[in-house]
């Protein structure tokens, strides 16, 4: 009918125009989608808002590419890591040290612990060795032994800050006394066997040091958290002519009393031979980590006197060893209480103004202890058995103590050589 009112060829346009017109809209729909997708206010704007947005997406060159501005973040954020990298605190260690990959074939755990294959002509073998090198002799002069100083920390930085601090005064401390009386330092931080870790890492260790160096007459072990406080003091020597092991300790409290605290293992002078071969294969059997040292400290807490419960120690066993195989070791072993070989810090370090009023280096005992033992500070640990203020303030006044001495008393160091 409107055909035929407005003739066909006009109908045809319209209709044309029409299904253009169809077409626009759509586009124009699809359009406004995609804009309000992309740069409008998003799902949960207004339409206002939506056209303020696509204004100033228009309008404002640097709102215009979002993208770019992220980019821009990311890249910023990244350069400023950059920049960190040169913040010591920001960086975490690990990154760096990263644990190896331990190789070792487990151990039958019901296999009795061993420092390594039997030695029994260890004596036969270092006067032999001895002969050969006469330029190495094992005495520097008559009673003055040549002594090897080890010590040493775990692997890994400690666990909190301070810690790696004091164990740097504590060598320093070491390396001055060994320098004035000609004593040898070693300093070891590989744990030789994973299995012998903490307190009973000195083991191992000190049974290949004694193996390396047949030069070497006696091995002084010191702990980390010991320090020399008598710089002058000479251990008298002539006095363990027939022992081979010296510890600071009484008789009575480790033989009669079996207390644990009878003897202490901070500080202790091993001599050469096959029979400190044998101890120390006698001393090790507690010591692997896990099972056999947890099932061995409630052995050793039953057995001795005041043991608090904590797994097996190397002091408590060798008081364990000792007192139960008398006979066995203790004619050679010399448990000293004259002077302080260890000297329990609780004890001394408060009287250090009083013993520099009363007394002067080179006594070595009460009076001016020649080690003062930081034991159950911990301070390369997180946690020890005191306030942590307490330990650090005390550790400070022992290291200045043997320090002052350390530049003062020149004398001594003509007396060594001379
Ligand atoms: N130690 C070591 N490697 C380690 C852990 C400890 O050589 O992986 C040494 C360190 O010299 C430390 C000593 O073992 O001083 C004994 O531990 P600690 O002094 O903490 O025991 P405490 O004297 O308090 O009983
Ligand atoms: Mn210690």
């Amino acid at each position: 009918m409107l055909e035929k009112c407005l003739g066909a060829q006009r109908w045809r346009k319209i209709q044309r125009a029409l299904r253009h017109g169809k077409v626009t809209i759509l586009c124009l729909v699809l359009t406004i989608v995609v804009l309000r997708g992309t740069i409008g206010a998003g799902k949960f704007g207004t339409p206002g808002q939506d056209f303020v947005e696509i204004r100033e997406h228009f309008y404002s060159r640097k709102q215009a590419q979002p993208h770019r501005v992220l980019e821009e973040v990311q890249t910023m954020s990244s350069s400023s890591s950059d920049s960190s990298t040169n913040n010591y605190n920001a960086f975490d260690i690990n990154k760096i040290l990263v644990d190896e990959e331990g190789d070792d074939e487990k151990r039958d755990p019901n296999k009795l612990y061993s420092l390594g294959p039997k030695i029994s002509d260890w004596d036969k073998q270092r006067s032999r060795w001895l002969k050969q090198n006469p330029d190495y002799p094992n005495f520097i002069r008559p009673n003055k032994p040549r002594v090897l100083l080890v010590t040493g920390s775990s692997p890994k930085p400690c666990e909190n800050p301070v810690g790696d601090h004091y164990l740097l005064k504590s060598i320093k401390n070491k390396i001055d006394y060994c320098r004035l009386h000609g004593i040898e330092v070693f300093y070891n931080m590989a744990l030789l066997d994973a299995e012998m870790a903490g307190f009973w890492a000195k083991l191992p260790l000190i049974r290949k040091l004694l193996l390396s160096h047949p030069e070497v007459e006696f091995l002084w072990w010191m702990d980390s958290d010991a320090m020399f406080t008598d710089m002058a003091f000479e251990v008298p020597w002539e006095r363990y002519e027939d022992s081979n092991l010296v510890m600071h300790g009484w008789n009575e409290m480790v033989y009669n009393q079996k207390n644990w605290i009878g003897l202490n293992t901070g500080s202790f002078l091993l001599r050469n031979c096959q029979w400190s071969l044998d101890i120390l294969d006698a001393w090790a059997p507690m010591g692997p980590k896990g099972k056999i040292r947890d099932e061995a400290g409630k052995i050793l807490t039953r057995e001795l006197k005041d043991r608090p419960v904590f797994e097996a120690d190397d002091q408590s066993a060798m008081v364990y060893l000792l007192a139960t195989q008398k006979d066995k070791w203790g004619d050679k072993v010399y448990l000293e209480s004259a002077y302080y070989l260890h000297g329990y810090w609780g004890i001394l370090v408060d009287r250090y103004e009083e013993m520099t009023e009363n007394y002067h280096p080179g006594l070595g005992d009460h009076r001016w202890p020649l080690v003062t033992h930081f034991v159950g500070c911990k301070p390369c640990g997180k946690f020890g058995d005191y306030p942590v203020e307490r330990c650090l303030k005390q550790m400070d006044r022992a290291f200045n103590f043997g320090d002052n001495q350390d530049t003062s008393n020149l004398r001594v160091h003509a007396q060594v050589i001379g």
